[in-house]
């Protein structure tokens, strides 16, 4: 078999121990890999690349298509820009997938049978970082979720079901609020997972389904959410499993993917010969399933369960009466190595070739883009920045000054409808929302919504925003606000 090259970054703190002593590890195991070294994080951003990287590593990265990345040290100050963010999105990593496992009675833990995968969207979401300010007091970020973000990251946690035989997936959203973008999450989810009937399927709110998920993690087997609560979810369920230090994470794109440990660089252990390699060698053995070695990431994996039952254990899981011996990193690595071939004898060997084949490659279907449905505008959200006044007062200055084909619906603050109903006890900010809808109830034309803008600025209003309000194919593509 020829040698895969993969782009190898030794990152920074316990980087360098860790990623050196899983590189002796996947080598020892026979793995086919042929590491190009690039340079990432604390040195680089120093010298001047904001994102932590330099463009010929970025280069190494296109060219290889697999990155193996050890954590960096992101310097204080600002400035700097995350190297994780901009790497999933220059290379489109889409699907961020976690397994965290608890390994009981070797491990200490609450949890003796968690095993739970977290696949969380990876790039859409609060993550955009599209804020802005647009009042004296009020600031604003924009969630967005997409179709085709969205359709990928639930057919990717379904084949990955599928592929490694789990039975169950849970999607959690919190569409009971947000029931355009969350609900769309939460519909296609419906719609993909009726493709794999024999996988069951269930959704929760993600309030109560986190708070399940802390309480009996052994009812859960595949989670697939949005990137903000699989951000908090993910570091929950890894931590309740025993220890940052075990698990490791995939970046997944259509082209590229990136394998890490899901801890940072600890830069208080490092150069100690202290850390735990865990989380990078989970990492490797994930990356190693991703370019066609499953036999070697089961070789490895088996050899690391049967270290764990040996009670070879790093300081953040050595524990008196169960550990036999409290290692190093290089000889926890050493230690690994001894037991190649061999199974864990309690714990559940892991199997990544199926009946004697290699495990299933995961590949997603581009999107298919359907013809577009019809889209009326029927009317314009205006927001403006106003000193809190009575918002009879405001409705009538709009009144006043529309376009007798627009009609003044309704004014909201802070998403609370004020007028026409109003309660002295809503609080209120100087950000107004006021729905204008066409008047006739036919659609509108662009021309009569810049016509309402000049309205507003001859009245002495500071419009801060628009909101077009579309109709497709019938179906209203806006919420109402609360109370209307
Ligand atoms: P951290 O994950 O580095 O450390 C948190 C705690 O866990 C510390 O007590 C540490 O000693 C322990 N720990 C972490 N990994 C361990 C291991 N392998 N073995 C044993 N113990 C381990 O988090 P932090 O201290 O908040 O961050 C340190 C630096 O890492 C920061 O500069 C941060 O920006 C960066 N960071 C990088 C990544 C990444 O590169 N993906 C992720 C998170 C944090």
């Amino acid at each position: 078999m020829s040698k895969v090259p993969i782009a190898v970054a030794y990152g920074d703190g316990i980087g360098p121990e860790i990623m050196s002593a899983c590189l002796h590890i996947l080598n020892e195991a026979g793995a086919q890999i042929e590491p190009r070294v690039i340079e990432i994080g604390e040195k680089v951003y120093l010298q001047g690349y904001t994102a932590g990287i330099t463009p010929e590593a970025l280069q190494v990265i296109r060219e290889t298509k697999v990155f193996y990345k050890a954590p960096i040290t992101t310097p204080q100050g600002g400035g700097f820009k995350s190297l994780n963010v901009t790497t999933r999105k220059l290379f489109n990593l889409f699907a961020n997938v976690r397994p965290c496992v608890s390994y009981h009675p070797f491990v200490e833990t609450k949890y003796p049978n968690l095993d739970v995968v977290i696949v969380r969207e990876n790039e859409e979401d609060l993550y955009a970082g599209i804020e802005h300010r647009q009042t004296t007091e009020v600031y604003q970020v924009l969630k967005l979720i997409t179709r085709p973000g969205t359709e990928r990251i639930i057919r990717y946690a379904f084949e990955y079901a599928r592929a490694y035989g789990r039975k169950k997936v849970t999607c959690m959203t919190k569409d009971n609020i947000m029931k355009l973008t969350d609900g769309l999450f939460h519909k296609i989810f419906d719609e993909i997972g009726a493709e794999y009937p024999e996988i069951q399927k269930e959704h929760w709110i993600i309030d109560i389904g986190t708070a399940k998920l802390a309480d009996t993690p052994e009812q859960f087997d595949v989670v697939v959410t949005l990137n903000l609560y699989g951000d908090i979810l993910s570091d929950m369920v890894a931590q309740i499993a025993g220890s940052v230090g075990l698990a490791g994470s995939a970046n997944i794109g259509p082209s590229v993917a990136m394998f890490e440990a899901i801890h940072g660089s600890a830069p208080r252990r490092a150069g100690q010969n202290l850390a735990n390699p865990s989380g990078l060698l989970h990492a490797g053995i994930m990356m190693l399933v991703h370019i066609g070695q499953p036999e070697v990431a089961e070789r490895i994996h088996n050899a690391w369960l049967r270290t764990i039952e040996e009670g070879y254990h790093t300081y953040d899981i050595f524990r008196e009466g169960i550990s036999r011996e409290k290692v190093g990193t290089k000889e926890f690595a050493q230690a690994v190595v001894r037991y190649l071939g061999q199974e864990p004898q309690q714990l559940r060997p892991v199997r990544y070739t199926q009946e004697g084949g290699p495990a299933k490659v995961l590949t997603i279907p581009p999107y298919q883009r359907n013809a577009p449905p019809k889209k009326e505008l029927i009317g314009v959200d205006i927001f403006v920045h106003w000193v809190p006044g009575r918002p009879e007062e405001l409705a009538q200055k709009i009144q006043s000054a529309i376009p007798s084909q627009l009609k003044l619906t309704m004014i909201s603050n802070r998403g609370t409808v004020v007028w026409p109903q109003t309660l002295e006890e809503t609080f209120l900010v100087d950000h107004w929302r006021t729905r204008l809808l066409s008047a006739t109830g036919q659609p509108i034309s662009h021309d009569l919504v810049i016509e309402a803008l000049r309205a507003y600025q001859r009245v002495g209003l500071d419009f801060v925003k628009t909101e077009h309000l579309y109709v497709f194919d019938g179906v209203e593509g806006f919420s109402r606000g609360q109370g209307e």
